[in-house]
This record gives structure tokens, C-alpha cells and sequence, in this order.
């Protein structure tokens, strides 16, 4: 679904931060400061709202302004898993650590996931108001375990804060914008949208409703956007003040509503200008995924295809990982579709098309239809 690329419609677009660290290092806190002092709530009520995303404007040292968006990650695996597939939610980190309490476990397992998603990081010394506070020897303790800091054997920039009373708040968005120009993060804005899901769930009135990062390309009323296989028509548009628009671009958390389907978490979303040319799309994507050869070329055995369903993503990945572990002397397993919820005519209908398939579900029901169809 690549298009020709205009070189002059290629623009800079906002950096995406994520913050990580530790429990109670501050990244919460962090996060709500920048917030509170630095978007203007125009609707009453609005920025209360629970959204994990927010953008904000802040001025650079050419007193231009400039915008940054922040998102509030689903979890380290989830962060991690995007990078084995080539992409980043997040364009830059930000590594929170108190000087209170020094680098801590969380601390470590956070800049080894940054490591591997080999996205710039700029650390936040926090709790620098507190009497407790060490900054000195946190340095150190970020030295010992391979964060080297400007001026202490690397380069990671560092900026010393209090989320809590915002000393030097300002120095580290400003940071996050000299690192931005450093790296030019570029966006296209004629394309249709391709971006992330970062948060999904079931509104008791709306339906199901997504909370999206915008990464690259444009989204508008009247497309259409694919998130693996849930589709959604973009009719109610919201910014992340839960004010309803029309329009998107880049870098920008939206909430869309109106999924046919839980979307997945941290997974891909593609927007489509027709809803044809989304179902084509994920007809090829499909083909592509049932195309698997029936005898695996390294092992030469015979491989049994299974389209597996389940109650949550959890126990999905759980199964896999024991599916990917069984083999018998000539066959092995691989799951050729997986999904959360009970099993559907479409699942059995996927399973037809590949030879010897198995529809596996845990903790599900199969459909009337499903089962009438599988009978058949
Ligand atoms: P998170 O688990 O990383 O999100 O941490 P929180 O933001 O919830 O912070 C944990 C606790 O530390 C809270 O009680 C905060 O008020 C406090 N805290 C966070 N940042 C600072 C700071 O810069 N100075 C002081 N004194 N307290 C802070």
C-alpha cells in the first residue's frame, strides 16, 4: 500500500517520548507535570480524562514552538516486541531515575529494552529536592551498569529534575528537542496513516474504542483503519482532549471508535482512503500468512497448521510459546492465525484453507456457525 513518495511532502514531524524507569522513580508524576504546565485546557474537563497520550508545544531556545508528544507505554514486553518487528512506537526515551534510591532493578531491565530498541535516550536524574537525594552517586550507579553520561565516559545527555516541583523540567524539553533536530524525525503527510495502537477497550455506549499514535501519513473522516484483523470506519475522531476532529497527522495520540474487534495492544494500524482497499489488503496479508509450505524446508517434516483462539492476548503467547516446543519425529505445529475471542465461521473458514489445520481454542466457545460449518 506504499505510494510514490513526493520528496517535498517529506516534512520534519514531532518526536514520540516514552518515559521508563523503576516503580515510584517519578515517572507519573513526571508525565502529569509536563502535562498540567504545559497544555492549556480549553475544554472543562477534558484533559482530566484518562488518555495515556498527550502532546504538548514547547518553545525552543529560537523561541519557536515546537511539539512533542508523550505516551505512556503498555508495558515493557510490549515495547520490546515492536522492535523485533523494525518499528518503534517511541522515537526517543526518556530513562527516569531517583537520586534517591539509585539505579534499581527496573532501572536496568528499562535501559536494556531502550539498548535493543536502539532509540536515543536522554536520562532524568528525579527527586533532585529531596534531602536524600545523591546525584553523584546515581551517576555512578548508571556508570557501573553501561548508561554512560555526558561527561562521565559517554554521551547520554542528562537532565538532574524534580517532577515534582518542575526544577529544570523546562532544560529536559529542551532537550527533547535537540535531540529531535539531531535525529530529524521526518513524516509524510499525503499517505494514509500508519501508526500504533496504544491502548484499547470496550466503552459500555460507544463500542470499542482505541487510543492510536499516528506515526506517519494523515488520517481523515471517511477512512477506513485496519489494525490486524479488527477494522473500524473513521467516523468518531477524537484528539487526545476528547475533542471531535476531523483530521490527523502525524506524531498525534487520537482516539478512534467504532472497532469491530478488541484491537491488539502495541500492535500496527494501516488506514485505508476505501474500505476495498483495506479488505484487499488483508486478503493478501492472509494469503501470504496461509501460504505456508506443508514441509518445512530446514527440518523436512511435515508441518500441521493450527489457527488458535483464546481469551486473552496473555494466554495466546503463553500457548504459542508451548506450540512452538511440540514436535513428534516427523511433524511439527505452527499456528498459521491467532486471535482472542470465541471461535467464528471466519476461524474455520481459515482453517479449511490450509491442509490438516486444527482450530485450537482455550477458554473460549465455538459460534452456532462454527460449528455447523466445521461439521460440514
Ligand atoms: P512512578 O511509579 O515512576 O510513576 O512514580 P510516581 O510518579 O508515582 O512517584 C512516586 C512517588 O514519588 C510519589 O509519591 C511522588 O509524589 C514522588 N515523587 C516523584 N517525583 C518526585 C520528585 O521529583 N520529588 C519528590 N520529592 N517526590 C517525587
Amino acid at each position: 500500500m506504499s505510494k510514490t513518495t513526493k520528496e517535498n511532502s517529506i516534512v520534519t514531524r514531532p518526536p514520540v517520548i516514552v518515559i521508563m524507569g523503576h516503580v515510584d522513580h517519578g515517572k507519573s508524576t513526571l508525565l502529569d507535570y509536563i502535562r498540567n504546565t504545559n497544555i492549556v485546557d480549553t475544554e472543562a474537563g477534558g484533559i482530566t480524562q484518562h488518555i495515556r497520550a498527550y502532546e504538548i508545544i514547547h518553545k525552543d531556545d529560537k523561541g519557536e514552538d515546537r511539539k512533542i508528544t508523550f505516551i505512556d507505554t503498555p508495558g515493557h514486553a510490549a515495547f520490546s516486541k515492536m522492535r523485533k518487528r523494525g518499528a518503534n512506537i517511541a522515537d526517543i526515551a526518556i530513562l527516569i531515575v531517583s537520586a534517591e534510591d539509585g539505579v534499581k532493578p527496573q532501572t536496568i531491565e528499562a535501559w536494556k529494552t531502550i539498548e535493543e530498541a536502539k532509540i536515543p535516550t536522554i536520562v532524568a536524574i528525579n527527586k533532585i529536592d529531596k534531602p536524600g537525594a545523591n546525584v553523584e552517586k546515581t551517576k555512578m550507579e548508571l556508570s557501573e551498569h553501561g548508561v554512560y553520561l555526558e561527561n562521565y565516559g559517554g554521551n547520554i545527555p542528562f537532565v538532574e529534575i524534580s517532577a515534582k516541583n518542575g526544577k529544570n523540567v523546562d532544560e529536559l524539553l529542551s532537550m527533547i528537542n535537540i535531540v529531535a533536530d539531531l535525529e530529524d524525525f521526518k513524516g509524510e503527510k499525503n499517505k494514509e496513516a500508519t501508526g500504533f495502537i496504544i491502548e484499547a477497550n470496550l466503552d459500555q455506549k460507544r463500542g470499542i474504542e482505541a487510543i492510536m499514535i499516528i506515526k506517519n501519513g494523515t488520517l481523515k473522516k471517511g477512512m477506513w483503519v485496519l489494525a490486524n484483523d479488527s477494522h473500524c470506519p473513521i467516523r468518531i475522531l477524537e484528539d487526545y482532549k476528547g475533542k471531535t476532529i476531523s483530521e490527523a497527522t502525524f506524531s498525534l495520540p487520537v482516539k478512534l471508535v467504532g472497532f469491530d474487534k478488541m484491537p491488539k495492544v502495541g500492535g500496527e494500524f494501516i488506514a485505508f482512503e476505501k474500505k476495498n482497499d483495506m479488505l484487499t489488503f488483508e486478503e493478501e496479508v492472509f494469503e501470504e500468512e496461509k501460504n505456508i509450505k506443508e514441509v518445512d524446508l530446514n527440518t523436512h517434516k511435515k508441518i500441521i497448521p493450527i489457527v488458535l483462539k483464546a481469551d486473552t492476548s496473555g494466554s495466546i503467547e503463553a500457548i504459542e510459546k508451548e506450540i512452538e516446543k511440540l514436535e513428534t519425529e516427523n511433524t511439527i505445529f505452527r499456528i498459521i492465525q491467532q486471535g482472542e475471542g470465541n471461535i467464528g465461521e471466519k476461524d474455520i473458514k481459515n482453517a479449511i484453507g490450509a491442509e490438516h489445520a486444527i482450530v485450537l481454542g482455550f477458554n473460549v466457545k465455538a459460534d452456532n456457525n462454527a460449528n455447523t460449518l466445521a461439521e460440514r
